[in-house]
């Protein structure tokens, strides 16, 4: 998505209870957060108006800051009211939202009880482009070296900044080796996830998608479960060896930012998009942002 830097933008940004101008919502560079990656944060989207799944998003965000045992300096309920208050000061309808908490510059090393836990949040403009015969191409996946790691050695279910190195990694070397993303393996060989999404397969009719016990549980992921069951698909959540997708019909990523996002291949591996696939597309977008629709 093009446009100005994402220092540079125009607007506000909710800063430890306050807006400050956009281009001033700076961070000290000795930041704990920045050091020793004790940052947590979220992906939000609203759609014409309404933020989707604010609650599950704002829950999972304490839980994350607890996690890394950063007790935050709001309730739940003022994160609730500030999300929808910056996207009406902004003036925002389709939209992303990042709100984003993280230990502050008080003291330097890796103790850092009495740090200042910082809060901020931004929005940004983020129409939903809804042309489903593009999407129905699929991404190009590869798999990825780097693994999701052992859940003894991270706090796999936080959304925590630190965790996303290894993403950030697989995606580099996927795009510079021409694929859209990569698809991690956990540390058992087992698939994992993408980089930014969930993932599910397709066979006679059924779901498959590993089961979220090395990585995160998406809300797009229990969003999308929770509508194929609703459809009568069954969902079956298990332990799933890379050589099995030789046997796999579709497949398909789910997250906040992708939704529901047809895959075409991963390495070898070839799906075809088809009737699961767009029937839950559909059923996101009508969940999700049901004016879409109505408004084609
Ligand atoms: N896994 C990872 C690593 C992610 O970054 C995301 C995006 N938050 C997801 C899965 C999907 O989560 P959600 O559906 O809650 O956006």
């Amino acid at each position: 998505m093009a446009g100005p830097a994402f220092d540079q933008r125009e607007g506000y940004i909710w800063y430890n209870g306050e807006y400050v101008d956009w281009k001033d919502a700076k961070l000290h560079v000795l930041s704990h957060g920045l050091h020793y990656g004790s940052t947590v944060f979220e992906g939000v989207r609203a759609y014409g108006g309404e933020i989707f799944k604010l609650k599950e998003h704002t829950d999972r965000l304490f839980r994350s800051a607890e996690t890394l045992g950063m007790k935050v300096p709001y309730t739940k309920e003022e994160l609730i009211e500030q999300q929808k208050d910056i996207l009406k000061k902004e003036g925002l309808t389709d939209a992303y939202l990042r709100p984003v908490i993280w230990r502050g510059s008080e003291l330097m090393g890796i103790s850092a009880q009495a740090n200042r836990i910082n809060v901020a949040i931004a929005a940004w403009d983020w129409p939903s482009y809804f042309k489903p015969e593009d999407r129905l191409k699929g991404l190009r996946l590869t798999v990825a070296e780097w693994c999701r790691p052992d859940p003894r050695t991270i706090p796999c279910h936080a959304k925590a900044a630190g965790l996303y190195m290894i993403c950030t990694l697989s995606k580099h070397k996927a795009e510079n080796d021409g694929f859209n993303d990569a698809m991690m393996l956990d540390f058992e060989g087992n698939i994992a996830e993408a980089t930014g999404a969930n993932i599910f397969f397709t066979k006679d009719g059924a779901l498959h998608t590993p089961v979220p016990d090395c990585f995160l549980d998406g809300i797009t992921r229990q969003t999308v479960v929770d509508l194929a069951r609703r459809r009568g698909i069954e969902v079956i959540e298990r332990k799933i060896r890379p050589e099995e997708m030789a046997d796999f019909d579709e497949c398909f990523l789910t997250g906040t930012a992708v939704e529901v996002t047809p895959v075409a291949s991963i390495d070898k591996y070839s799906f075809k998009p088809g009737a699961i696939t767009t029937q839950l597309m559909d059923d996101y977008t009508n969940e999700a942002h049901p004016h879409a629709l109505a408004a084609e």
